[in-house]
């Protein structure tokens, strides 16, 4: 059995006050049924796994570099963030993509740093407007599986979120049936690549616009096992109706 996962990503949100929204929501879910984490800025890292430190609330980075150290300002190596206390970090985000020219092939390259330094992978693809109403959403999603996960994943170190780009910060959310259409192809394409035991392990999220109001109906589709959340991860009371959700 998949085990359900409710993921949030803050984004660039968040000074040290924040975390007060963390010790609420560590307080709500004692013993949560499902795993819980939160991709903080990088400056709170440390101090999310203090705030945690009694919870099973797992703490991801949002991206690191592909080398493991060197002349990269301003950059975070995967050693890093587990340094800091992260078990996770989020790679190929489509803001990632966008406003940094992130190709498959640097998420493909950042995976395999991540996953050497020990972290565990929250690899995220995603079709734009243009390529759903082209009706491409398939093919995009089949390129950038190729491109962007390494040959090494397993169920244990690697969760894919499916994030379609206009429903990121929008509101819109694909129909339950175009969901399940992409998390059923992604589950084939993963089997038919990595065989049908660790195909059928990795966990499969949806992100984009994921609220308490429509969680419910999202977490019931097939092969969705969980979501990664954006906005609705600053507070702990959103947060908290999405993880009940599931
Ligand atoms: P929203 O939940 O704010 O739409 O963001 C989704 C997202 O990009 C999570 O990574």
């Amino acid at each position: 059995m998949r085990r359900k996962l409710a993921a949030g990503n803050w984004k660039m949100n968040g000074l040290s006050d924040q975390l007060a929204e963390v010790e609420k929501l560590c307080g709500a879910h004692p013993n949560p049924k499902v795993e819980i984490m939160i991709a903080p800025p990088a400056t709170l890292i440390s101090s999310m796994v203090v705030t945690a430190a009694d919870h099973p609330l797992e703490v991801a980075g949002q991206d690191c570099h592909a080398k493991d150290s060197g002349a990269h300002t301003g950059d975070i190596s995967a050693a890093m963030l587990k340094d800091a206390g992260a078990s996770h970090v989020i790679l190929g985000h489509s803001e990632r993509r966008e406003d940094h020219d992130e190709t498959d092939d640097d998420v493909r390259a950042k995976a395999r740093a991540a996953l050497a330094a020990g972290l565990k992978v929250v690899i995220c693809i995603g079709e734009t407007l243009e390529e759903r109403e082209a009706a491409n959403t398939l093919d995009i999603i089949a390129g950038q599986m190729a491109g962007s996960l390494p040959d090494i994943l397993t169920g244990e170190n690697t969760i894919i979120a499916y994030e379609p780009i206009w429903a990121i910060g929008t509101g819109k959310i694909p129909t339950l049936e175009q969901i399940g259409e992409v998390h059923d192809f992604i589950r084939s394409k993963l089997e038919a690549r990595f065989g049908d035991g660790v195909g059928r392990s990795i966990r499969l999220l949806y992100g984009g616009s994921v609220k308490p109001s429509n969680a419910s109906e999202i977490f019931a589709v097939s092969n969705v096992d969980g979501a990664l959340v954006g906005g609705a991860s600053l507070k702990a009371d959103d947060f908290s109706g999405i993880i009940q959700a599931l």
